[in-house]
């Protein structure tokens, strides 16, 4: 026995529109329910085709699409930070602790040199908290996303390709012109003043 249910919603017909009264009878009568997915196919089949042709035609990215994690190494102190605030304990990170020789009668200084910077992205869920803590400006956003894998163990991208990322990060958007200039051009301006004087 067929029982009376709630009419079945046909995408482009809205409750309360004549079109959705038509289609809720259509769809009671024998073979309604064939008529009705005839009536979809018509009307698609005269819409524009929004399927993006990928990977012929590349996607229209914002800038600052969330693609990969680029390492600048240069600039990365092994404060740890990155590694302690991910939530998903997906960066790992190896060093060892240097001396520098004293120069001119002063003390030797330690520092600490990187020997492996790694991020797991079978796991990084792409919160962008690693990029937003590092103090030090060693982490970018690049908007790449090909680098699919076979194996899983691949995911993990150590330094040397974390640095290769860096080639692909978006320069910097352009300062607002009515917004505060940036604090290094008002010290540095400052600083050129003060030279100026003396
Ligand atoms: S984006 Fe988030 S999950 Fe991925 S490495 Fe950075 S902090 Fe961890
Ligand atoms: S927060 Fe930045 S400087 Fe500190 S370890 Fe991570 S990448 Fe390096």
């Amino acid at each position: 026995m067929r029982r009376a249910g709630p009419p079945v919603p046909t995408p482009g017909a809205h409750r309360g529109t004549p079109g959705y009264a038509i289609m809720s009878t259509v769809g009671r009568l024998p073979g309604g329910g064939l008529a009705k997915g005839l009536a979809v196919t018509l009307r698609t089949m005269t819409r524009r085709t929004i399927t993006r042709q990928y990977p012929e035609v590349q996607p229209d990215l914002p800038p600052r699409s969330r693609g990969v994690i680029a390492l600048f190494e240069e600039n990365c102190t092994v404060c740890m930070l990155c590694a302690r605030e991910c939530p998903d304990w997906c960066i790992y990170i190896d060093s060892h602790k240097e001396t520098l020789p004293a120069e001119g009668g002063g003390r030797a200084r330690s520092r600490n040199v990187l020997d492996r910077f790694a991020i797991d992205f079978s796991l990084c869920m792409y919160c962008g908290i690693c990029v937003e803590v590092c103090p030090f400006d060693a982490l970018f956003w690049s908007p790449e996303f090909e680098y699919a894998e076979y194996d899983i163990a691949e995911l993990t991208h150590e330094k040397e390709r974390l640095r290769e990322w860096m080639w692909t990060v978006p320069p910097p958007q352009a300062h607002d012109p009515s917004g505060e200039p940036p604090k290094e051009i008002a010290a540095a301006e400052k600083a050129a003043a003060r030279g100026r004087k003396t």
